[in-house]
């Protein structure tokens, strides 16, 4: 059983501040949804937690079963359990995902006996063309593909947390099944616990969250059950404007929309 815990969460990214003040909990098996509107800091909290080089923590605590995650650098906190799936996977040429697999485990301690019958397994259930395991990591793959391959990686590493900012940005809704279906199914088989980042129902229909967080400009507003998405997709995010200097409400609606 793991536990992520992040309490009042702070943080900046170049002298700007963005995150203020997030507090929740992911256990194993359960699946927390953060839902808000373009520019909320959802993108900024996944890369906060995973320790992304540029971000500013200036107060608050994460810890992973509860070992420190904020002082460690983003391998360690690979290695300690914690997965991020970014809303662009980054295209690495020269580098093959089976490649980058087996390291991976070997850095983790894991054995890699049988990695390439996994891969191949895995990749079917995807729906990953088992060609695209041995070409350049995410060089000219589609959106699709590119969250196939990573929701792959998610099934071979097994992490005890993972963030999935934007499962559905970029995906067409037949990978979007097969991903959030993958995700789900391992929430089951092995325990993972899930933050999933969207501002997308359609997302959480095929994975079902526990708990919905809404996130407006950096804090968590209000924070509820499955409802919570039905309701925000009739009445947007204008019903939680947090009352500051800022955009108009109306802008945040529309950017719920954009892309
Ligand atoms: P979301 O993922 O919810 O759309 P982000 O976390 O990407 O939001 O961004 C939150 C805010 O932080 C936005 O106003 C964005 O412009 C700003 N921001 C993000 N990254 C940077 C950066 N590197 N430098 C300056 N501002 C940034
Ligand atoms: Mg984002």
């Amino acid at each position: 059983m793991s536990v992520l815990q992040i309490v009042d969460l702070h943080a900046s990214v170049s002298g700007k501040k963005i995150l203020n003040g997030i507090t929740l909990a992911v256990s194993s098996g359960e699946v927390h949804a953060v839902m808000g509107p373009n520019g909320a800091g959802k993108s900024t909290l996944a890369a906060v937690l995973m320790g992304r080089p540029g971000y500013e923590v200036i107060s608050g605590s994460v810890t992973l079963d509860g070992v420190d995650m904020l002082s460690l650098p983003a391998w360690q906190r690979a290695q300690a359990g914690l997965h991020l799936v970014m809303q662009y996977p980054s295209e690495v040429p020269g580098v093959s995902l089976d490649h980058v697999m087996e390291q991976a485990l070997i850095e983790r301690g894991r054995s890699t006996e049988g990695l390439d019958q996994v891969l191949e397994s895995e990749a079917a259930r995807i729906g990953f063309s088992s060609e695209l395991l041995h070409r350049a990591l995410n060089v000219d793959l589609s959106g699709g593909e590119k969250k196939r391959n990573e929701t792959l990686q998610l099934a071979v590493l097994r992490p005890s947390i993972a963030i999935l900012d934007e499962l559905d940005s970029g995906l067409d809704i037949d990978a979007l099944r097969d991903c959030a279906s993958r995700v789900e199914a391992l929430t089951n088989e092995t325990g993972l616990g899930a933050l999933v980042i969207t501002h997308y129902n359609r997302l959480l229909e095929a994975l079902p969250p526990d708990v919905i967080h809404v996130l407006v400009k950096g804090r968590i507003v209000a924070t509820g059950g499955p409802e919570l998405a039905d309701e925000l997709e009739r009445s947007g995010y204008e019903a939680y404007a947090v009352d500051e200097p800022g955009p108009a409400s109306s802008s945040a609606l529309d950017d719920l929309f954009a892309h």
